[in-house]
C-alpha cells in the first residue's frame, strides 16, 4: 500500500493556498520525495510527514520551484541529529545546481547528489524507482515508484487440499509442498496480486514517454499549468494543459489523474476540472494536503 501526499500544488510562484512542487509517497515507514520546493519541509509538519523518515529526494528538474526547499530540509535534518545518507537523484546536468544549494549549510551527514538518466533508479526493499524522460525547458525527468507485486493465497482452495499451518511458509519458501500423497504448487493455490504503482511527470509537454511509464498506474500525478484557454502558454513554456494530462492518463490506462502544478492565475481549478474529467473522468485537482492511499 502506497500513501501520498500533496506537499505542494502550485506554479513557479506559491500563493496563500499552494505551496511550490513536492509530493510526499510514504511506504514501508520511509518517505520519498518527488521534487521539493521552497517550503516542503513546514508542507510536511502541517500535513503529518515526518522528514525525519525522507529517504530519497527525486527531482525532476532543476528549475527553483522544484528544488529551493531541499537547501532548507537538509538543514533540519541536520538540526534534528540526522546521520544516515541523504540521497538525491536528479537528472543530467542538475546536480551543480542542488549542490549549490547544500554548499549553504554543513551536515553531519552525507548528503550524496547523483545525476541519473532514463532507467532503474532505485531498488529497496519490496519496491523500485524508475525515471523516464520528458520534455521541458530544460533535461527533465519523470519517476514511477512501483511496489513489488505479491501473490495471495486462494483459502478455499487450500483448505480443500489440506494446507494449514506452517504449510504455508514452507510453501511460498519452496515453491511446492507434499500433501495429502500429492505435490501441491505453490501457483495453484494462490493468485497475483500486482503492487501499488505511482506515476509522477515533473513539468513537461504532454509526452508518449509518460504514455508509457504511467501504464497501469493507479495513480498518475501530472502537471496541468494552465487549462485550455491559456493552451499557447502551454505551448511556448513547455506545459501542459488539464486536457493534455487527462489525455495521458487515458492512454496509459491510469486509475486516477491528479492535476498539479497549477498557475497562480487560476482561482479556482474549475476550469482545469471540466477540460480534464471530458476526456478522463476519474481526475482530481491536487490540494496542498490532499492524500491519496492505493
Ligand atoms: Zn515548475
Ligand atoms: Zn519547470
Amino acid at each position: 500500500m502506497l500513501k501520498a501526499v500533496i506537499l505542494g500544488s502550485g506554479a513557479a510562484i506559491p500563493t496563500k493556498e499552494r505551496g511550490l512542487s513536492s509530493v510526499g509517497l510514504r511506504f514501508a515507514g520511509r518517505v520519498y520525495l518527488f521534487d521539493c520546493g521552497e517550503g516542503t519541509q513546514r508542507q510536511m509538519m502541517r500535513f503529518g510527514m515526518s522528514f525525519a523518515k525522507v529517504d530519497s529526494i527525486f527531482v525532476s528538474h532543476s528549475h527553483a520551484d522544484h528544488i529551493v526547499g531541499i537547501a532548507g530540509l537538509a538543514q533540519t535534518l541536520d538540526l534534528s541529529g540526522r546521520r544516515e545518507p541523504l540521497r538525491i537523484f536528479c537528472p543530467k546536468g542538475a546536480a551543480g545546481d542542488v549542490e549549490a544549494l547544500l554548499s549553504i549549510g554543513k551536515y553531519g551527514y552525507p548528503a550524496v547528489v547523483s545525476e541519473i538518466g532514463e532507467g532503474a533508479v532505485l531498488e529497496g526493499n519490496g519496491f523500485s524507482v524508475k525515471a523516464f524522460q520528458v520534455a521541458h525547458s530544460r533535461p527533465s525527468l519523470g519517476f514511477v515508484f512501483e511496489e513489488e507485486g505479491r501473490r495471495n493465497f486462494d483459502e478455499k482452495k487450500c483448505a480443500a487440499l489440506g494446507i494449514k499451518g506452517r504449510m504455508f511458509g514452507e510453501l511460498e519458501a519452496k515453491g511446492e509442498i507434499r500433501v495429502g500423497g500429492k505435490t501441491v504448487k505453490y501457483e495453484s493455490v494462490s493468485t497475483a496480486k500486482r503492487g501499488a504503482k505511482f506515476a509522477y511527470s515533473g513539468d513537461c509537454v504532454p509526452g508518449k514517454g509518460t504514455v508509457a511509464a504511467a501504464r497501469g498506474a493507479h495513480v498518475l500525478v501530472h502537471e496541468a499549468t494552465y487549462a485550455s484557454d491559456k493552451e499557447e502558454e502551454a505551448r511556448e513554456h513547455l506545459h501542459s494543459t488539464a486536457a493534455q494530462a487527462a489525455a495521458v492518463a487515458k492512454k496509459a490506462g491510469a486509475g486516477r489523474l491528479v492535476l498539479t502544478h497549477i498557475s497562480g492565475r487560476y482561482k479556482t481549478p474549475e476550469l482545469h476540472l471540466l477540460d480534464a474529467r471530458k476526456v478522463f473522468p476519474e481526475t482530481v485537482a491536487a490540494e496542498d494536503g490532499m492524500e491519496l492511499v492505493f
